[in-house]
């Protein structure tokens, strides 16, 4: 398999290369050349796969080629060992838990599989590969965590000083040896900026190999598709038209939906769901696109207000607005809106979600208001992660998943200055 980028699909890349480098040098994002159908056989089948076997299954296709098959099944098997539930509330709605990962976060699916092709290729190559990570919470702890002890890597998480929770910070600080934690006197998007600038930094590059564990990685992006065969296999085929609502920041998680029905799976529509950081809702509806500077909201991992993966969707559909609108719809949501639907779906349905499950029951909900169909949401966190905003919305606290790793933190303090982080990164400091 040989990969194009969104910025010259007339150039090749390897397995390897887009792995290693997640960007080429005009920012053009990897996509696979062909998009290969299941066959009928995996159909049929799956409803009686476990997570790790649909993803052996669906990765072995586009990563088959380059990498041994007992290899490919291997990462899957270590990545996707946890559930991934579909949970009824009625009959024709459900939720797809996808925060039983180690973090509480759905990004623990991609961030694994991503930890465990890299560590082979690390091997593969005897060179030590560098990752870089911004954070404004919840990618920090599953990439540390994902990449903790796993040889030929390591790891630098950028996170701003004083901005993200205790737990989140222990997350980062204790994940292993191979972490490098950077406590930034600065925001998420100086964060952001200076990462920017490691990855256009071509001297730097020429040094070490430094790569990202961001969904711009088409080795995070890819494996999500799972998850999405695994909803649709778990429900009772009640309906022919299946909805699946996606709350959505950088819009890796809705690209891997998207990718997953190019490959034949039957979902009819996609809802991209967010919050007020909403440029892509807006595109939907008027075929403008505007990014913004983001907005803060309770659903944080959502404030993005320049979603990086859009680009990648754009070429999935070849630039046709109206082509996309075919299959994806678009809504948003502002906090009170979004508090709203946490205490319906706990006075309704008896269940608890985060606030960024609530944006996507809440994007489903207005679609079904006036297409009949069975939907799906995508529960992202673990209401326990947003405690504060769940008692706020609906007066019961969650039970916290304890996960506070044991030992000390270590972290680096840096300025917010690009030379000091570039010091840490190429490990010279
Ligand atoms: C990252 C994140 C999202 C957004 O996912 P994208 O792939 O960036 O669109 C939604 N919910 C939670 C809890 C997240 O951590």
């Amino acid at each position: 398999m040989k990969y194009y980028s969104t910025s010259d699909s007339s150039k090749r890349a390897s397995l390897e290369e887009v792995l290693l480098k997640s960007i080429d040098a005009n920012d053009g994002l990897y996509m696979p050349e062909i998009i290969p159908v299941m066959p009928d056989t995996f159909f049929s089948e799956m409803e009686h796969l476990s997570p790790a076997e649909i993803a052996f299954r669906v990765t072995k296709p586009v990563f088959g080629d380059d990498i041994p098959e007992d290899i490919l099944k291997s990462i899957a098997d270590k990545a996707l060992n946890f559930e991934i539930p579909v949970v009824k509330l009625s009959d024709r709605l459900y939720v797809l838990e996808l925060f039983h990962g180690p973090t509480f976060a759905f990004k623990d699916v991609g961030a694994r599989f991503l930890a465990g092709l890299l560590s082979w290729f690390a091997g593969r190559t005897g060179r030590e590969i560098t990752v870089l990570a911004a954070t404004s919470g919840d990618t920090g702890g599953a990439v540390a965590n994902a990449f903790s002890e796993k040889e030929g890597i390591r790891v630098v998480v950028l996170y701003p000083a004083g901005r993200i929770s205790p737990v989140q910070e222990k997350q980062i600080t204790r994940a292993g040896r191979n972490i490098t934690a950077v406590k930034l006197q600065g925001d998420f998007d100086d964060c952001q900026r200076l990462v920017k600038m490691a990855f256009s930094d071509a001297d730097l590059k020429k040094k070490i190999v430094l790569t990202s564990a961001n969904s711009i990685n088409f080795g995070r992006l890819f494996p999500q598709t799972v998850y999405y065969f695994q909803a649709v296999s778990k429900i009772k085929k009640d309906s022919d038209r299946i909805a699946v609502s996606v709350p959505s920041g950088n819009f890796g998680n809705l690209t891997s939906g998207i990718i997953a029905a190019r490959m034949g799976l039957k979902i009819s529509k996609f809802i991209a769901s967010t919050n007020i950081n909403n440029s892509v809702p807006i595109y939907l509806k008027t075929g403008i696109y505007t990014p913004h500077p983001s907005f803060k909201t309770i659903s944080s991992a959502m404030d993005v207000g320049a979603p990086g993966n859009f680009k990648r969707v754009l070429h999935l559909f070849g630039d046709n607005h109206k082509a996309i609108k075919n299959t994806i719809s678009g809504y948003w949501f502002t906090d009170d809106e979004t508090l709203a639907g946490m205490r319906e779906l706990y006075e309704s349905y008896g269940y608890l979600a985060d606030p960024h499950t609530a944006v996507a029951y809440l994007g489903l909900k207005k679609y079904m208001d006036s297409n009949i169909c069975t939907g799906i949401f995508l529960a992202t966190a673990h209401p326990g992660k947003f405690a504060d905003e769940t008692f706020r919305a609906t007066g019961t606290v969650p039970d916290l998943p304890a996960f506070q790793p044991a030992g000390d933190s270590v972290r680096v303090a840096s300025p917010n200055d690009y030379s000091f982080v570039r010091k840490i990164i190429e490990k010279s400091f």
